[in-house]
């Protein structure tokens, strides 16, 4: 499998995401989840499986985020899934909304800021445009989760 080798991400953004590399958060697999979507890179072998488990509410009650490749895409899988418990996908949609055009260059309001957790810590990819794309893959298969879930009760609607 080809893998790029990972970048020099200095200073404390670094730390944030060579911590979330050495240390994933939410890798335990769920039984039963509501929805599971999985991406694949083939240009550097990034790869996630992204496993939901929703409450009565709709609001994200579990998550699993099993990431292989780069430093960079699992840091970016685990800072995700530390963000989403309790979160409905309607706002884990504007989230990803928000991450995606951070990664374009534009830097969230401070009241968005408020909901990223550690996420800010990727703007330092920016300086690699090739390597966004390790950093979006995560928010790929959670969009891709919630269209899922959409598609599914809009069929039970009709
Ligand atoms: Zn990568």
């Amino acid at each position: 499998m080809p893998q790029l080798p990972d970048v020099p991400l200095p200073g404390l953004y670094g730390d944030a995401i060579m911590d979330h590399y050495r240390s994933p958060r939410h890798r335990e697999p769920i039984l039963q989840p509501d929805v599971e979507s999985h991406e694949y890179n083939p240009f550097c072998g990034d790869e996630i499986t992204l496993q939901i488990k929703l409450d009565d509410c709709g609001r994200v009650a579990a998550v699993s985020s099993v990431s292989q490749g780069c430093s960079i895409i699992q840091a970016s899988a685990s800072m995700m899934a530390d963000v989403m418990p309790g979160r409905s996908l309607e706002q884990l949609g504007q989230l990803s909304q928000t991450f995606r055009s951070m990664m374009r260059g534009n830097s969230p309001a401070s009241e968005a800021l408020l909901q990223m957790g550690e996420l800010p810590a990727l703007q330092v990819v920016r300086q690699y445009p090739v390597r966004i794309k390790c950093a979006l893959l995560p928010w790929v298969a959670l969009e891709e989760g919630i269209e899922k879930v959409q598609a599914r009760s809009e069929l039970a609607d009709s």
